[in-house]
């Protein structure tokens, strides 16, 4: 039974994983508190990996109202919840907790966030044949959506092989025809590539040569620092369009914050937390 302090305080959340200090979730939870006048604060707590309990229990403490969740404990925060929602369930991992009347409510807002930033675009996934890149938690909400959006087929290449394998049969199981590709070199008839590696991250190198991209493919680059990645800067001198990693970030912020407050979330302020700008 958890005590009464969970619903005393409602208004202070929380971002926790390890590590959390690059996080720009502060930044894009406080910019919308100023922007709506909220009185709420939002912050980062370093939760290791065999301290999920107990900063539970902190967050308990301390009456917070809800919680994002990020490596390493998306799927070991399943086993703390009092209900799932469809994506978490599908999924199979939360990364948003709304916390209230002692209980521990799962959301994955992953999947939204990947596909707010095509529908702003108009951009549909249905009849798509798309190569993924990775195969980890990322990749798995990638699929969901992929899965849910029709697209018409998916190639999952990754380094190591048993996870793309498994990939592949999570695709399956959803209806999503999949199959295990080998690392691309060239170029091979796909409409949509996504990067669900960390490569590039910090400005390293991304995971495809320039002549693995197609001509008037949509190139979608997960990784959001920098904004600008290696993939996404090959990708505009192919001539494809490109999706910022940023964006899936802010997609899937504004639904964590609709899920929290009940109201829409204010994009534009969140977005210029992230770039910065006026
Ligand atoms: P994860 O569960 O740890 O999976 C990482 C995946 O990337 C695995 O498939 C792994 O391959 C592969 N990988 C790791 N290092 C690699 C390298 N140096 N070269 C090639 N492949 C490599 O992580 P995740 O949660 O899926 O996150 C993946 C990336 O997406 C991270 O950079 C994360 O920051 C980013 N992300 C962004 C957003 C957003 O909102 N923009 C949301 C979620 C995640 P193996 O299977 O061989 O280990």
């Amino acid at each position: 039974m958890r005590t009464a302090a969970w619903a005393a305080m409602a208004r202070t959340y929380a971002v926790i994983g390890d590590p959390v200090g690059h996080s720009l979730s502060p930044a894009i939870h406080g910019a919308a508190f100023r922007e709506l006048g909220m009185d709420c604060a939002y912050v980062a707590y370093r939760v290791g990996r065999d301290e999920l309990e107990a900063g539970i229990a902190a967050l308990e403490g301390i009456g917070a109202a809800g919680f994002n969740v990020t490596i390493p404990h998306k799927v070991a925060i399943m086993g703390h919840l009092d209900s799932a929602d469809e994506a978490c369930s599908a999924i199979g991992a939360a990364n948003t907790v709304r916390a209230g009347g002692g209980r521990l409510a799962g959301h994955n807002t992953d999947m939204e966030g990947f596909l707010d930033p095509l529908r702003r675009r108009g951009f549909g996934l249905a009849g798509a044949r798309v190569l993924l890149l990775g195969a980890g938690g990322a990749a798995r909400a990638v699929v969901a959506a992929l899965a849910r959006e029709g697209a018409a087929r998916v190639d999952v290449a990754n380094r190591t092989a048993g996870r793309a394998a498994a990939l592949c049969g999570f695709a399956s199981g959803l209806g999503l025809e999949a199959r295990a590709a080998g690392p691309p070199g060239e170029a091979g008839g796909h409409d949509v590539i996504v990067n669900a590696t960390p490569a590039g991250t910090g400005g390293g190198p991304g995971p495809l040569p320039a002549s693995a991209i197609p001509e008037g493919s949509l190139v979608y680059d997960i990784v959001y620092s920098p904004a600008r990645t290696d993939l996404i800067r090959k990708a505009r001198e192919r001539g494809a369009a490109v999706v910022y990693g940023y964006e899936m970030l802010l997609g899937q912020a504004c639904r964590s914050f609709e899920i929290w407050h009940g109201r829409k979330a204010p994009y534009d302020a969140m977005r210029r937390a992230v770039l910065g700008g006026p």
